[in-house]
């Protein structure tokens, strides 16, 4: 059983509005040797920030003792997964045929829309995993979407004091080319000690800051490491200053209000539970999902359904 952490409304020093914060929660992975994750999406007072439904950010783990990522052949449907990394290298696999590393500063973007199958495993050479797992929900026009995999590796840039890598959407005046099926941002932002940057936001997106490292202050309000903190639509600008004497390092997220219920159970986003249960049924026993190849191992089972029907989630409003 897993506790939902709190949000909290924590003030800041009074230059602006109270920003939400959104405590994470220690998750294991499950396998024989769990790596334990820290998820601040979804939880009881947020379901997504723009179309973002799932924030997991893990590590420093030292792969000796936490045995790395393991993760068999599982399944996917309604959403994009993102994988990016602060340290380490992940081998993919799919049912696409794709086979890929991911590595720190590249993109992974992989499109589960109506079905995908995939394996995450952190390679031998890797000795410090450290980096985060998102899912983008797909709007329910595209939500069948076929089934996709891009690698994209964003140029950094220099802001003042800081350095910025887009790797969805737009901001500073640096766009991704990488399409989506609904307006996103994604970025990493590494603040120097004592840097402070003001960033020109999309006043239509609401957005998230996943802090991984450093003091972070955003418009004035403290948000410790691997703490969410959730900014509503309306603001035109962000200011993020790192306090301490080594460099901070968070991720930008953001995208207009997603308007839809969603119904989200193990590895899969429908609308109905009806949707769900049809995942679960054609994971065990059909061939929707493709086949990974390649990987060393069986493929996870489902686990079991609850007897009542999954309820839809969608923001407080
Ligand atoms: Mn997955």
């Amino acid at each position: 059983m897993t506790v939902e952490s709190g949000t909290t409304l924590r003030e800041g020093d009074g230059s602006g509005a109270g920003v939400e914060i959104l405590g994470a929660r220690d998750v294991p992975l499950g396998g024989p040797r769990s790596m334990t994750v820290r998820r601040t999406l979804p939880q009881r007072g947020r379901t997504l920030i723009g179309a973002w439904c799932f924030a997991d950010h893990y590590g420093p783990d030292d792969v000796t003792a936490t045995g790395g990522m393991d993760v068999a052949p599982h399944p996917h449907t309604g959403l994009q997964t993102v994988s990016w990394l602060f340290s380490g290298e992940i081998e993919h696999r799919d049912s696409l045929g794709s086979h890929a590393f991911v590595r720190p500063g590249e993109l992974n973007l992989m499109t589960g829309g109506s079905g995908i199958s995939h394996s995450e495993v952190s390679t031998p050479g890797t000795t410090t995993l450290h980096g985060v797992q998102l899912w983008v929900a797909l709007p329910d026009e595209h939500r069948h979407a076929a089934r996709d995999f891009q690698h994209h590796v964003p140029e950094p840039v220099s802001l003042d004091g800081a350095e910025l890598r887009v790797f969805l959407g737009s901001l500073a005046g640096v766009t991704s080319p990488v399409r989506t099926f609904t307006p996103l941002l994604g970025a990493q932002l590494t603040l120097s000690a004592g840097a402070s940057v003001s960033l020109d936001l999309d006043p239509g997106f609401e957005h998230g800051i996943l802090v991984d490292a450093g003091d972070v202050h955003v418009d004035g309000t403290a948000v410790r490491p691997a703490e969410l903190a959730y900014v509503t639509p309306g603001r035109t600008t962000l200011t993020v200053t790192n306090g301490t004497r080594e460099a901070a390092r968070l991720i930008l997220l953001g995208g207009p209000p997603f308007g839809e219920e969603i119904v989200m159970w193990w590895n899969f986003v429908g609308r109905t539970d009806e949707d769900i249960r049809q995942a679960r049924e054609d994971w065990e026993h059909g061939d929707r999902f493709g086949v990974v190849h390649g990987y060393d191992g069986d493929r996870l089972s489902a686990p079991t359904l609850p007897n009542v029907p999954l309820k839809p989630r969608r923001n407080p409003s």
